[in-house]
């Protein structure tokens, strides 16, 4: 049994350091303490809340060089990605703080009602107690920060399980989240094996709600393992952009590429299937070619590196074959299709694939983007709708029916019209349909699954008025 992770560059293949494996029994001794911190947490004003969100945001831009840095190494991710990850983590403390303004419950009209003539009514939200995060290495910062701070805007503790491959930089996060005061019982970090650790964060009595983002084939087993309790679930996503013979092509071919080749196609918003008109394909596939033909790839720790590693060697050989297999399929490369190193693989833009091959319908997690043509608009929406994902997707046009058919018809938790499928707000409530999730992020909207309702109802008065 190991009691140590070590974890390594995935470029250079350097280690970056060593982490604690906990088992279950250091989870119980963390989830004791979050037990402790949720109780603090509770009695906490809203005000000593504001201030310990506020400066945790400033905390974090403090140290947004050390944080970012970290994170290239243990990530592959290129260091202007890792410096937006930071900035953008901060700014989800910031909007916790300023949730905490606004109104926290209803006045109810229990008068409507006959049996309520006399009565008055409110109700307003209660922490849930202990939350269990659980997050992927992919945006470690980002997504552990929609889970702890509006968990602790709402009054809960939190225990995070960061992923195997990016614990370090997760750890000096929480380290400078509680220099910034948070207290340090209700924000617990416990690093070790998903299928060990985080299987018993899933499973455990004392954790009230489980907010896991991940990939689908962990997260649909993990309604059933946990029991009475609250699971919200962020898993992958195969993002389809339609694009329509109205659209601005150049802009689309530049939303294309950003959105295809961020963090080397490894974002569950991923452009992964771009489903065009016959009569504009030839014009966005050269347009779209061109420009990744330009894109630098190769050192995450580099100023000019646009597109960064896999984070894997294992990761890059299941690109490759997903490569391989469309091409024997009768799919062609136009620009890319190789491997550079044990963990770099060439942005790649696959022309002409078939459509129901199921390599098309995965999660391509890797830096791919596959062009299909469709005739009719109904087909190109068939097309988008044909996987068992739904997270966000995009349609290009500049024909307001279209748009508004796109956005009624395609099967997504957010539908993006003239932007990459990447966009997110983090103010927006943010998740999936179909196998790509349950329950909704963005902080106000993940403060109300992190809460419960408490309504109170006072009696007539003796000396009724009505
Ligand atoms: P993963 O599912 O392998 O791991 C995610 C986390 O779950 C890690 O912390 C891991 O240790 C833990 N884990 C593994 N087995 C577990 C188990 N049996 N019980 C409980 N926890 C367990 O995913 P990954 O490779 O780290 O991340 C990539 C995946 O995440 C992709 O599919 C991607 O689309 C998805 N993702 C989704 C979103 C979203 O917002 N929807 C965001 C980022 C990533």
């Amino acid at each position: 049994m190991t009691n140590v992770l070590t974890v390594h560059n995935p470029y250079t293949g350097e280690v970056v350091g060593e982490v604690p494996c906990c088992h279950v029994d250091d989870l119980n001794r963390r989830v004791e303490t979050a037990a402790l911190g949720a109780a603090e947490m509770r009695t906490t004003t809203l005000h000593e809340r504001r201030r310990m969100l506020a400066a945790s945001a400033g905390r974090l831009m403090e140290h947004r060089a050390e944080l970012s840095a970290l994170l290239t190494s243990e990530s592959g991710k290129t260091i202007r990605e890792t410096r937006a990850e930071v900035e953008r983590a901060a700014s989800i403390f910031e909007l916790a703080a300023a949730e905490l303004v606004g109104p926290t419950g209803d006045v109810l009209a229990l008068d409507a009602l006959p049996n309520g003539a006399g009565m008055l009514g409110y109700c307003m939200r209660e922490p849930r107690g202990v939350i269990g995060a659980i997050t992927p290495w992919n945006v470690p910062l980002a997504l552990a920060a929609h889970k702890i701070a509006p968990a602790l805007a709402a009054g809960n503790s939190v225990v995070l399980k960061p992923a195997e491959q990016t614990p370090l930089s997760s750890l000096l996060m929480c380290k400078l989240l509680v220099e910034a005061g948070i207290p340090g019982n209700a924000l617990v970090v416990c690093t070790g094996l998903g299928e060990e650790v985080g299987a018993a964060v899933v499973r455990h009595p004392g954790i009230a709600m489980v907010s896991f983002t991940g990939s689908r084939e962990v997260g649909v087993a993990l309604p059933a393992a946990a029991g009475f309790k609250k699971v919200s679930l962020e898993l992958g996503g195969n993002s389809p952009l339609v694009v329509t013979p109205s659209a601005n092509l150049e802009a689309a071919a530049v939303a294309i590429v950003r959105g295809a080749f961020a963090v080397a196609g490894q974002l569950c918003i991923s452009v992964q299937r771009v489903i065009a008109h016959r009569s504009v394909m030839a014009n966005l596939v050269s347009l779209v070619s061109a420009a990744t033909s330009r894109l630098v790839v190769g050192d995450p720790a580099s100023e000019a590196t646009n597109v960064g590693t896999l984070i894997s060697s294992e990761a890059c050989q299941r690109v490759e074959r997903l490569v391989d297999d469309l091409r024997l399929a009768g799919a062609q490369v136009l620009t890319g299709g190789n491997r550079l190193g044990d963990c770099v693989y060439q942005p790649t833009v696959l022309a002409a694939v078939v459509r129901d091959h199921p390599a098309v319908h995965q999660e391509a997690f890797g830096p791919i983007v596959m062009f299909i043509t469709y005739d009719q608009f109904s087909e190109a929406v068939q097309i988008a709708n044909s996987t068992e994902y739904g997270l966000n997707a995009a349609i290009w046009t500049t024909n307001h029916d279209e748009a508004m058919e796109g956005a009624r018809l395609l099967q997504a938790g957010t539908v993006i019209i003239n932007e990459s499928t990447t966009f997110r707000s983090d103010l927006m409530p943010y998740g999936g349909i179909k196998q790509s999730g349950m329950g909704r992020e963005g902080v106000r909207f993940a403060m109300e699954e992190m809460s419960v309702y408490k309504t109170v109802c006072f009696g007539k008065p003796a000396q009724s008025v009505y």
